[in-house]
C-alpha cells in the first residue's frame, strides 16, 4: 500500500538524536528545545520564540486557557476540522459553537461568522458578549488552516476586534503558510498553534508549538506549560500543565525545520501534478488554493463534488484494492458522538463537501514512480466509472 502521509526521517534527525543520547539531555530541558522554539518563531514571522508543547492538542488547550477561555464559555470554530480543535476547547471547559466553512477555501466562513455574531449575540449589562439563547459568554474564535490553507484572517481578525474577543488559530498543518506574503504570526490571531505529529508537514514524532506576537501572553503560555512553577523550588502559582516538548522531540524537530523548504516544495509539486492531471477527469476538482494565500498543500487528492456518492465509494474501493491508501477525510464535529449537543449554525457547505474529499498519498518522500502509479490508477478508476 502506498501510504497517505508518512514521516520523512533521515541522517540529520539521527545525528541530533545521537547527540541527545550522548549528552543524556533527553527530557524537557535541552539545547534543541531552545533552538527549535527559535526556528519555529522565526518561520512564523514573530520576533519571539515559539513555545514548544507535547502535542498540537496540548498547545491548543494551553492557548485557549492563556487567552482567557473559561469553563462554560463558547468558542466559535468550524465544524469541518479535526476533532482535536473541539477537544482542546472542551479540555478548557468551554463548548465549541460550530460554524460552516466557505466552499472556496474549506475554512470558516467569515460572512456566516459575522451573521451569527450579529444575530445571536448581545452584550450584557457588564459589556460581556453572550449568546442570547443560552447566556453563555462568547470568549474566542478558533479558525482552522484546513489542510494548511489559510482562513480569511483579515476578515476574522477584524470581526474579533469589533467584538473584542480572542482568536486562537489552529494552524496544525500550516507551518510555511502565508497570506499576502505574511507568515502566520502576522495574520492577526492572538495565538496560533502548529502540530508536529507524524503526518504533518514536519514532525517531532509528536509535538506542537504556540506562536504569537504578544510577549506577556507567550510568557504566560510558557509558564502554564511548565506546571506554573515559579523559581527553583516547588512553588506553583496556579494550576498549570505538564505540556512541554522534550529535547528528544525537538532534536528531530530541528533537523526537520532545516528541511522545511524542501518538504514544502515536495508537497506543492505533488499537489500540482495531481491537480494538473485530474482536471482531465470530468467531475473532479483540485483542492482549494485562494489567490491571496500560499497554503502548505499538506494534503492533496480527489475532490468530486458532482459525482454520485455510490460511484465515488466504488472508485475509492478500487483504488484501495490497487494499493493506494486513499481514505475519507475529517467527519465534521457535529456528526461526532461527543459533540451532537453543541450549538451549531447552518452547516450546508460542510455537509456538502466533506463526503466528497479523498486525500491521496502525498508524503514528502513519495517517489516520482509512486506518484505516477497513483496518477495512473486514479485515471484508470475514474475513466471507468
Ligand atoms: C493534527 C491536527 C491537530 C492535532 O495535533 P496533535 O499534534 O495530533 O495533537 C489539531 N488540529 C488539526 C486541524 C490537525 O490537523
Amino acid at each position: 500500500m502506498i501510504p497517505l502521509a508518512v514521516p520523512n526521517i533521515g541522517d540529520a534527525e539521527g545525528a541530533n538524536l545521537a547527540e541527545c543520547v550522548a549528552s543524556s539531555m533527553v527530557s524537557s530541558i535541552g539545547p534543541f528545545v531552545n533552538l527549535f522554539e527559535e526556528a519555529v518563531g522565526e518561520e512564523a514571522g514573530s520576533a519571539l520564540p515559539a513555545v514548544a508543547t507535547s502535542a498540537g492538542t496540548t498547545g491548543l488547550h494551553v492557548a485557549f486557557v492563556a487567552v482567557g477561555v473559561r469553563p462554560g464559555d463558547l468558542v466559535l470554530t468550524p465544524s469541518f476540522t479535526f476533532i482535536a480543535t473541539a477537544n482542546a476547547i472542551s479540555h478548557a471547559g468551554a463548548v465549541p459553537w460550530l460554524i460552516d466553512v466557505d466552499p472556496d477555501t474549506w475554512t470558516i466562513d467569515p460572512a456566516k461568522l459575522s451573521a451569527t455574531l450579529e444575530a445571536e449575540c448581545e452584550r450584557d449589562a457588564n459589556g460581556t458578549l453572550r449568546r442570547r439563547d443560552c447566556g453563555r459568554r462568547v470568549a474566542a474564535i478558533s479558525p482552522v488552516y484546513t489542510m494548511g490553507h489559510p482562513p480569511d484572517m483579515p476578515a476574522i481578525s477584524a470581526l474579533a476586534a469589533d467584538y473584542d474577543i480572542a482568536v486562537v488559530s489552529d494552524a496544525a498543518a500550516a507551518i510555511g503558510a502565508r497570506i499576502g506574503g505574511a507568515p502566520i504570526a502576522a495574520h492577526g490571531a492572538t495565538l496560533s498553534v502548529f502540530s508536529f505529529n507524524g503526518n504533518k508537514i514536519i514532525t517531532c514524532g509528536g509535538g506542537g508549538a504556540v506562536v504569537g506576537m504578544d510577549e506577556k501572553l507567550l510568557a504566560r503560555v510558557r509558564h502554564l506549560t511548565t506546571t506554573a512553577r515559579r523559581g527553583p523550588g516547588y512553588d506553583h502559582d496556579e494550576i498549570g500543565f505538564n505540556y512541554r516538548m522534550t529535547n528528544l522531540q525537538a532534536a528531530v524537530g530541528c533537523a526537520q525545520m532545516s528541511r522545511l523548504d524542501a518538504f514544502l516544495a515536495a508537497k506543492r509539486e505533488i499537489a500540482a501534478r495531481y491537480a494538473n492531471t485530474f482536471t482531465s477527469i470530468r467531475g473532479l476538482k483540485p483542492f482549494p488554493s485562494a489567490a491571496w494565500a500560499i497554503d502548505t498543500k499538506w494534503l492533496s487528492g480527489i475532490f468530486a463534488p458532482d459525482l454520485p456518492e455510490g460511484a465515488l465509494a466504488k472508485a475509492v474501493a478500487q483504488l484501495r484494492e490497487a494499493g493506494i491508501d486513499v481514505r475519507p477525510f475529517w467527519r465534521p464535529i457535529h456528526l461526532q458522538k461527543p459533540y451532537q449537543m453543541v450549538p451549531k449554525e447552518n452547516l450546508s457547505a460542510t455537509e456538502e463537501i466533506w463526503r466528497k474529499i479523498f486525500p491521496l498519498p502525498c508524503s514528502t518522500n513519495l517517489q516520482p514512480v509512486d506518484q505516477d502509479r497513483v496518477i495512473s490508477e486514479v485515471l484508470r478508476v475514474f475513466h471507468n466509472s
